[in-house]
């Protein structure tokens, strides 16, 4: 079976967050269910090399306001088709914004197109090739099945996976005629969001099926809470929508292998961690102790991730013995507050503004646990890595974090079966009392060490999810073939 992903970030070659990791690894994890995916993805700056060394197998004349191709390349075992189209893509700055941190004032047409030759792609196919299904990610992809519904032509069916429901592509009514897309559509039922046009909705209203990236989120969504006004429509939905979860891609974060990290190191043979552990230390500024734990924070610095709360409590963690290593880059206040307070509490916490992805994998690799007090959180990979490299998680309960970690409570204490901390209400308070009490359990080496072999043997490889997703295509793509009129 055949699948068409489109999306606009794939690691390890463009990524801003978890939507890279998972485009970058469910399409291998899906090989061993049968099901080929090539990956539709814009052509950015960053791809210029691979992109030169591909087959172009579709020419556009016009693709708003500039010409197109579409060019095949494996890379990094993956099946890539490459959106080149330099009036859209090949610029300066980051993907979705320009030096200043603006947004690209044409992010409509930007993600339009892909949208666009993403139906045009499942409803001709390419070079021979054609989908028997179609999984868009995401806002930047939520046009396509508006697209495939103004095909003259059978067309494949239509999956659209939500990874945030925060991100809505939203954008003024008039430019739903550039964008090519016809006045019907201008609905309830299809592009239309409180008179303006939502790329997110449209995903939600004109797909077939609905996935979200954990079980947790997926009923979350429905209420006003964290549904962010499209609750009702995803209610509406309900019997389409499907919760997920990520998993992780064994093979990129692998402490056994991983080539990022000083020294690898394994669940029997934990000997490794400390090495790692004593550079992290020193790329941080930590004074070495190996009686206080390092908490680290590998994160986008934004008010969804819960960080305003940490930067509320750094005192208390480091009075309670805990360290602090942060890396990440985001919301400027928060930006300048944590680096206010590594400068008030040198030694104890240390502060790395930027993105740095050798450096995240060192950390999983060095810290002791990994803080992740979201206030919502659609699934969350950090939380698997911090399980696999023996980081134990202090994770808000919300989300697929829920879904994920085994809270040490007194009941999962005595079973044997905790592998890391939940906290709720997501609280300064509360956060603080998980802090204190990952600080108690570090006192206590051998129920320490239990807790991360044991979160080290979790299972968060892709396969069981993965299989997951083949049924939903498998389905959908025999419902549609029975439908067919030549049936
Ligand atoms: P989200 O997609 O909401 O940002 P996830 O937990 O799903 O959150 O995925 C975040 C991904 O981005 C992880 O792979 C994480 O390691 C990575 N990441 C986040 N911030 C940084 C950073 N500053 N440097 C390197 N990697 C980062």
């Amino acid at each position: 079976m055949k699948a068409l992903f489109v999306s606009s970030e794939c690691a390890p070659f463009v990524k801003t967050g978890g939507l890279a990791d998972v485009i970058g690894a469910l399409p291998r994890a899906l090989e061993n269910h049968e099901i080929k995916v090539r990956i539709l993805l814009p052509a950015y700056r960053e791809l210029t090399d691979i992109l030169k060394t591909g087959k172009q197998v579709l020419k556009i004349n016009d693709l708003f306001g500039g010409p197109a191709s579409v060019v095949s390349v494996e890379a990094e075992g993956l099946q890539l088709l490459l959106l080149d189209a330099c009036h859209l893509y090949d610029r300066e700055g980051s993907i979705y914004q320009d030096k200043k941190g603006q947004d690209w004032p044409d992010n409509h047409l930007r993600f339009g197109a892909l949208s666009f030759v993403g139906a045009k792609l499942a409803a001709e196919g390419i070079d021979g090739w054609q989908p028997d299904v179609v999984n868009a990610h995401d806002w930047q992809a939520g046009l396509v099945p508006a697209y495939l519904s103004q095909m003259k032509k059978p067309v494949p069916p239509c999956v659209f996976t939500i990874h945030n429901i925060a991100f809505q592509g939203r954008f003024d009514s008039k430019l739903r005629v550039e964008l090519g897309l016809e006045e019907k559509l201008f609905s309830q039922e299809g592009i239309e969001y409180f008179g303006d046009i939502s790329f997110l909705k449209a995903g939600i209203a004109l797909s077939d099926k609905i996935t979200t990236v954990s079980p947790t989120y997926a009923s979350e969504l429905l209420s006003p809470e964290f549904g962010m006004g499209l609750e009702g429509l995803l209610a509406y939905r309900q019997k389409d929508l499907v919760g997920i979860l990520n998993g992780v891609d064994l093979e990129v974060w692998n402490p056994e292998t991983d080539p990022y990290i000083d020294a690898n190191y394994s669940m029997r043979a934990l000997a490794g961690k400390k090495i790692n552990r004593a550079t992290i230390e020193s790329r941080f500024g930590l004074k070495p102790d190996k009686d206080r734990p390092i908490f680290c924070v590998v994160s986008r610095l934004t008010t969804q991730k819960g960080l305003d709360l940490l930067l509320e409590c750094v005192g208390d963690l480091v009075e309670q013995g805990g360290r602090l290593a942060l890396l990440g880059s985001g919301e400027k206040w928060l930006e300048d507050g944590f680096v206010e307070a590594a400068r008030q509490y040198q030694g104890s916490v240390g502060v790395i503004i930027g993105y740095d992805e050798p450096l995240s994998h060192l950390m999983q690799a060095g810290c002791d646990a990994i803080l992740i007090p979201s206030r919502f959180e659609p699934c969350g990979l950090t939380q698997l890595y911090g399980l696999r490299y023996g980081t134990l998680p202090v994770v808000a309960r919300t989300g697929g974090l829920a879904d994920t970690i085994i809270d040490a409570n007194d009941a999962a204490l005595a079973a044997n079966c905790a592998t890391g901390i939940q906290f709720y209400p997501v609280t300064r308070d509360a956060l603080t009392r998980a802090i204190f009490k990952a600080c108690d359990f570090f006192k206590d080496k051998k129920l320490w060490q239990a807790m991360m072999r044991r979160a080290m043997r979790q299972p968060v490889s892709w396969d069981r999810s993965a299989g997951l997703y083949a049924k939903i295509y498998q389905e959908l793509s025999a419902e549609t073939k029975s439908k067919s009129p030549t049936k």
